[in-house]
């Protein structure tokens, strides 16, 4: 943020933007904004009970001494003492139980905004370069909404330190001195005097440190550079294994020796950080506690100078001194957590921009009509595509309608439109022209969750988690599994399930499980495939289904085509046009427009169309 926009935000904004956060954690975790509250006010107010009681058990030694009084206050302070620790250390285990999973509540925010965006802001690297950054806040510094959590338990901590430390120390200024040599100390100036340098010092050490750290605040993107390169290097040489291969073939660490030559680099000896550190952050920070012992000084000499005047016991110094100093540091914190609740504000305004991003989308409210016959009929009426940012036609004037329960092939060059096209039939994205109907209604127009269930798709990219088999499958917590069984076998999987040593319960990858087991890319294939399988809706999708598998596995898959789609609809991308054969229709994608479609015999009987051209590029390996 720059020095001039810092300088206009005012302060209704900067409760505006602070209470809009607090409010997102508080109406999602009453409890945790609770257990930092209560534990809070404890840890603060309970102190003064002790300065309190100890300030009684002094004063009395130095008064009358009289024993069974000092016995029953030495009992009295031993009880409460007893009963405050048992109450802090309760609070504190229950505020550790709610706060356990902090880091995961906090991220939940922003996981259910990822969740709940249009795929087409999830596909935008601007969605990506602001999500990267507001993690960055939080993992440099906790800025942004986490942050709140702490400037609230501050500011509750500032304000009842203050009136704690009030209500024990108003008695200093009324108590008086008797007639005599220092009944000058009586005069109201003196009070003065006190509150002038505790403001002084209040107002000069957080704002030195406040200071300090604008300037983090200033160069946060400088810092983020410095972190993304500290986490690329870190996770170049040491532990990412996909990229530990490549690394040691290239010596590729190279490229980091040349940061790490840099000594200027942010986060080096002599980058600006550091350089920092050395000068006028060290300068700011040690002024800061400078100020506040100065502070204390003048407590200790006011408060010593009364009690020898006379004004009060010896008791009421510990008391007094004690109080008066809390109150400032109670005061100091506040001006410190006004401070923080500035200098969060450019990091919230991120966090806001990127939870603010607008659904765009059309939500209608149809449902999709649960239908045993699968007679579910899709056509896509003139429909054109750009991708947002664009102004190139990814599709163009598609006109088409799928046969209901036939087996239909896209092919096409590698750009040519075919995974577009499927990603509007799935709703991913709205055409930019034209409609899709689903039997004969805008796709628009159902409810979207709706829509999306009757698709299954295997994407090229598609991904397993460490998991169980069966739960991959079901891609759910619980699953049927003798259903898992079934579409594990239905998708060329039976053999290696077989010697599997817990059958579907057997885990993917070690991630959670020492027992857990590796899959090559190929049976990873055949596991996404049982998963579209699994789900069992009356489309199925299959992008290069078999682009992983070795020639007798694909030789398998397509022998058994017909009886692993059964009766659904089927719509399959390939490269290889020999695998399409066995397709029903084949749409030939060029450009972004269907330029033939046909049956196998008819397209490659076309000796002047692309099909032809395609088929004979692959012929040749062939023959
Ligand atoms: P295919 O699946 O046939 O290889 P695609 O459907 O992936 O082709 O791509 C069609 C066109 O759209 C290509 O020109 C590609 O560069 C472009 N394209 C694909 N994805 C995006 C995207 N997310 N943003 C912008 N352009 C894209």
């Amino acid at each position: 943020m720059k020095e001039k926009d810092e300088k206009k935000l005012s302060w209704k904004e900067v409760c505006r933007l602070n209470g809009r956060g607090f409010r997102i954690i508080y109406k999602r975790y009453p409890k945790l904004v609770l257990s930092r509250f209560v534990p809070m006010v404890w840890d603060v107010l309970t102190p003064y009970i002790s300065i309190y009681l100890s300030a009684r058990i002094i004063g009395e030694l130095a008064g009358t001494r009289d024993v069974g009084r000092l016995r029953e206050l030495v009992l009295i302070t031993l009880c409460v003492e007893a009963f405050l620790a048992l109450g802090k250390a309760l609070l504190t285990k229950w505020k550790n139980y709610v706060n356990s999973t902090l880091f995961l509540m906090m991220d939940q925010f922003y996981v259910d905004k990822l969740l709940g965006m249009d795929f087409i802001d999830i596909d935008d690297s601007k969605m990506h370069e602001l999500y990267y950054k507001i993690q960055q806040f939080h993992s440099g510094g906790n800025w942004g909404i986490p942050r709140l959590l702490k400037i609230f338990e501050e500011l509750v901590a500032a304000l009842f330190t203050i009136v704690g430390g009030i209500v024990l120390t108003v008695s200093l200024f009324t108590s008086r001195v008797p007639e005599g040599a220092y009944t000058v100390l009586n005069h109201p100036l003196f009070l003065l005097v006190v509150l002038v340098v505790m403001f002084g010092t209040i107002y000069l050490a957080p704002a030195l440190i406040t200071k300090a750290d604008r300037f983090w605040v200033k160069n946060s993107d400088k810092r983020m550079e410095g972190n993304r390169l500290f986490c690329f290097k870190l996770d170049f040489m040491a532990y990412k294994t996909d990229l530990a291969a490549d690394v040691r073939i290239y010596r590729q660490e190279r490229f980091m020796k040349k940061y790490s030559a840099d000594k200027t680099g942010p986060f080096y000896s002599n980058g600006l950080f550091a350089r920092y550190a050395a000068r006028m952050g060290g300068f700011y920070n040690a002024s800061s506690a400078a100020v506040s012992v100065a502070f204390t000084g003048v407590v200790y000499a006011f408060v010593c100078l009364k009690a020898w005047a006379g004004a009060f016991a010896i008791g009421e110094v510990t008391q007094y001194i004690a109080s008066i100093t809390k109150v400032s540091t109670g005061v100091s914190m506040l001006v410190r957590v006004v401070g923080d609740l500035r200098n969060n504000v450019p990091f919230l305004k991120e966090n806001f921009r990127f939870l603010d991003i607008p659904n765009t989308m059309y939500q209608g409210s149809l449902t999709v009509e649960k239908r045993k016959d699968c007679n579910y009929e899709v056509e896509f009426k003139d429909v054109s595509f750009r991708y947002p940012g664009s102004d190139v036609w990814a599709l163009r004037n598609i006109n088409m309608k799928f046969r209901i329960g036939k087996r239909l092939a896209v092919v096409g060059r590698n750009g040519s439109g075919k995974t577009t096209f499927i990603k509007l039939l799935c709703r991913l994205y709205d055409p930019t022209e034209g409609e899709i109907l689903l039997n004969g209604i805008n796709i628009r127009k159902y409810n979207y969750l709706d829509y999306m269930s009757i698709f299954s798709v295997v994407f090229q990219d598609f991904k397993l988690f460490a998991f169980s088999l069966g739960q991959n499958v079901a891609a759910g917590v619980d699953y049927d599994k003798e259903r898992a069984e079934t579409c594990l076998i239905k998708a060329g999987f039976g053999e290696r399930l077989a010697m599997m040593p817990e059958g579907t319960e057997t885990y993917l990858y070690r991630d959670f499980c020492d027992n857990g087991v590796d899959i090559s890319g190929g049976e990873a294939q055949k596991i996404a495939i049982a998963r579209a399988l699994y789900k069992d809706s009356p489309f199925i999708v299959l992008d290069e289904p078999t682009a992983a598998l070795d020639p007798v596995a694909e030789a398998e898959i397509y022998s058994k085509f017909g009886e692993i789609v059964e009766d659904k609809t089927a719509i399959y991308i390939s490269h290889r046009l020999s695998s399409c054969r066995f397709c029903d229709d084949i749409l030939v994608f060029d450009e972004g427009r269907i330029v033939q479609q046909g049956s196998h015999d008819r397209l490659v009987a076309d000796g002047g169309g692309k099909y032809y051209e395609l088929w004979n590029a692959q012929a040749q390996y062939y023959t």
